[in-house]
């Protein structure tokens, strides 16, 4: 039984503490639900799952049928966390359908807002974002794929790479260049997946399962109403879109982390070596310690980030990229040391650690990498140095 006393830190009130227990409860029967050997049946039944259950209320606004007047980032990490302990696939599943359909939430139009939400909450319809390709990852503005007026809509044309739901999605959240703008113009449109011109030229075998792929856009032809927010906007909603979820990856992280710490728990007090268990060892202590007091670090951060959010700060940049850095680089490092003491067990294929360390490992990859983390909060730092320090601009040190 995953550890519970964090909920009632003050972050929380007590909607999010009944959410916790009871998605608590609910997720063996939705990892269950995503326990199938083929990725695109299981992410879909996920998806059902999470819909019937009414999970997925929480990634759309209450004027759509959603839980909260607008996206709760606590109840996102709550749900994500107790998913992630359970299932790596269903956490992604329920992660996707919040990421597809932010900036739909956040930067559409109501047409938009009512035409894709409500399929997506009932869990029927599948979303995706994509923004990625082959040569812009962490530089996102390097994009190639463009979007052109043509007088009735726009045409796409391009590639997108890296993308969760590529082939099973409903419909896409795509991210352009858009010259029309200027040089640093970008657009975000949402397109059906029967749209012509939309199709997936590949799909990659990861190393945990998730379903991901390959768009082209092969002019493919979309009416004015897919356009999200202005023309030119488009990488303003991709990056603010994802700083509303860049918090939640760290959530998904501590739940395999906090996973991993009670598989090594149970192991430790049960295993006897040289006449102890391995639990009265002070070096065995020593590494609980570590991976308790990584668990909590990253569950303070994560958790202050959102609430900060849900407290109406605007921009969470800095807090959101420490909570994503600190919970997703400590979580390996936990399921890593969980896996030294279950020994030889540990690195059993398919063993529930050796599968942990499996579906951890992409966390620190996508949604921006730990490296660009680091980037953005020593941007965040330095800023808010220089705008102390300067003449007339705060304090001197
Ligand atoms: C499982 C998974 C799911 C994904 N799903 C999606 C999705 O749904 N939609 C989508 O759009 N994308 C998705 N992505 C893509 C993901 O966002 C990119 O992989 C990520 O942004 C990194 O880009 P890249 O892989 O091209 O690596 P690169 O950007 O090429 O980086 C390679 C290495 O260089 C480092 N690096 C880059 N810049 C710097 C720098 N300035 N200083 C120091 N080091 C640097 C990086 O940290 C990294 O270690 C997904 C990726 C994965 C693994």
């Amino acid at each position: 039984m995953p550890d519970s006393t964090y909920h009632a830190w003050p972050f929380f009130d007590d909607v999010h503490r009944a959410l916790a227990h009871d998605i608590r409860d609910a997720a063996p029967g939705l990892a269950l639900a995503a326990d199938e050997p083929d990725v695109d049946i299981a992410t879909r039944a996920a998806v059902r799952a999470l819909g019937a259950g009414g999970w997925l209320r929480h990634v759309v606004p209450a004027a759509h049928g959603g839980a909260r007047d607008r996206i709760d980032v606590r109840s996102l990490c709550l749900i994500r966390e107790a998913l992630a302990y359970r299932s790596g696939l269903a956490d992604f599943a329920f992660a996707m359908q919040g990421l597809g359909t932010g900036a739909i939430t956040e930067y559409g139009t109501d047409g938009q807002r009512a035409r894709y939400l409500p399929a997506v909450l009932r869990g029927e319809a599948v979303a995706a974002f994509a923004v990625s390709e082959r040569d812009a990852g962490s530089d996102i503005a390097a994009m190639q794929a463009t979007s052109r007026s043509d007088g009735n809509g726009f045409v796409l044309n391009g590639e997108k790479m890296w993308i969760s739901n590529a082939g099973i999605a409903d419909h896409y959240v795509i991210v352009c260049r858009h010259p029309e703008s200027g040089e640093r113009g970008y657009a975000a449109f949402v397109l059906d997946a029967a749209t012509p011109g939309l199709g997936i030229s590949a799909r990659m075998d990861m190393n945990a399962p998730h379903v991901l792929g390959t768009l082209m856009l092969d002019d493919c032809q979309v009416p004015a109403s897919a356009l999200i927010g202005s023309p030119g906007a488009g990488l303003r909603v991709a990056l603010g879109t994802l700083d509303i979820f860049r918090a939640t990856v760290g959530a998904a992280a501590l739940g395999f982390a906090r996973r991993a710490l009670d598989e090594a728990l149970a192991w430790c007090t049960s295993r006897r070596v040289f006449g102890q268990r391995l639990a009265d060892m002070q070096l065995t202590q020593a590494k609980l310690a570590d991976m308790a007091l990584a668990v909590d670090a990253g569950a303070l951060l994560v958790y202050r980030a959102a609430w900060l959010r849900d407290s109406g700060t605007a921009r969470i940049t800095r807090e959101a990229a420490m909570a994503k850095l600190y919970a997703t680089d400590s979580a390996q490092h936990v399921i890593d040391e969980a896996i030294q003491l279950l020994g030889a067990r540990g690195v059993v294929a398919g063993s529930t650690v050796e599968k942990l360390s499996r579906e951890v490992r992409a966390l620190r990859i996508y949604e921006g990498t730990s490296e660009i983390q680091k980037i953005v909060i020593a941007g965040q730092v330095l800023a808010g140095y220089e705008a102390a320090t300067a003449p007339g601009g705060g304090e001197a040190v």
